[in-house]
């Protein structure tokens, strides 16, 4: 097993919890008091009355006119065109709060090649993925011991790359007994699809993401947990936060239940609900590979072309 480490900033939230979201607008923007809040002049659309409301309380800032919202940190990513990190040094030199940083390191895991059984085909193709999607997202097989089983069982190994290099794997057995690879970097599934591309497509699940490429999707990447419960890390996006640098439209795919919901909430709040589009599931469908069983390719189609804010 080989380990390679990478250098994260540890307090981003202290950084954060610095920022106060007027001291930041307000170089750029000229606010007047106004009840509670703080307005002027939008600066991402043309007006003459003032519609972008900026509320100290909550440290978020919106505008009436164009809905252009978000915090201090969005602010210096849409207006000053920083990305998150540069957006994140610029609260902690302004502060004066040193910046912490960590080195994490990881381990790579070892490759597992075995060529998939029989039956393992046959379960995919019974969710509408085909032999070539498989070769395509190098899906393999193995023995590996597995937690709910607690056993040496025949697995399922979703390969997660980054730049081509392998960096974990989600182990699936049957029964919903999964687990991913030990001490590795935690990223998106199907991460290099979205280099050169100025979209970018988010699934909740593997066969989700190979769902939307049976319906001719590339650029699209799964979360590597599913939408869990609780609060949501999304340690991944941290790991992955260049990736979507430069896309300028992010479609958010996640599934169509509670948690699903709140994922994309929160994906949505940590991306830019600008660039971000949600789709409309038809009825009883709740994730893609189901619209993909039910009404085929052409709806996953139709969901992604009529996407909206
Ligand atoms: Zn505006």
């Amino acid at each position: 097993m080989q380990g390679y480490f990478i250098f994260m900033i540890s307090n981003i939230d202290q950084i954060k919890a610095a920022a106060n979201i007027a001291d930041i607008i307000s170089p750029h923007i000229k606010l007047k008091k106004h009840g509670h809040n703080l307005v002027g002049i939008c600066p991402f659309h043309s007006e003459k009355t003032p519609s972008f409301t900026v509320t100290e309380a909550k440290g978020i800032y919106k505008c009436f006119g164009c809905g252009k919202s978000g915090d201090a940190i969005q602010f210096l990513i849409d207006h000053e065109n920083l990305n998150y990190i540069q957006a994140i040094k610029f609260i902690a030199e302004k502060y004066n709060i040193p910046i912490e940083e960590e080195k994490k390191t990881y381990e790579q895991p070892a490759q597992r090649l075995e060529k998939l059984q029989p039956d393992t085909i046959k379960y995919f193709e019974g969710r509408g993925i085909s032999n070539n999607t498989l070769l395509r997202f190098n899906i393999t097989e193995t023995t590996e011991w597995m937690p709910k089983s607690n056993a040496d069982t025949r697995a399922i190994c979703f390969n997660y790359f980054k730049d081509s290099q392998l960096v974990n794997i989600k182990f699936r057995a049957k029964d919903k007994d999964f687990k991913l690879a030990k001490n590795a970097e935690l990223i998106f599934y199907n991460l290099d699809s979205l280099q050169d591309e100025t979209t970018a497509i988010i699934v909740e699940g593997e066969i989700d993401c190979l769902s939307m490429y049976e319906a001719g999707f590339y650029n699209v990447v799964s979360v590597p947990n599913g939408a869990g419960t609780g609060n949501q890390q999304l340690k991944y996006l941290d790991n992955c936060w260049q990736y979507f640098d430069d896309k300028e439209k992010i479609i958010i795919f996640t599934d169509n239940d509670e948690p699903g919901k709140n994922l994309k909430e929160e994906l949505a709040r940590r991306l830019g609900k600008d660039r971000c589009m949600f789709v409309d599931y038809p009825d009883g469908c709740k994730d893609a590979n189901d619209v993909l069983l039910k009404h085929g390719k052409g709806m996953i189609t139709s969901m992604v072309e009529q996407a909206r804010r």
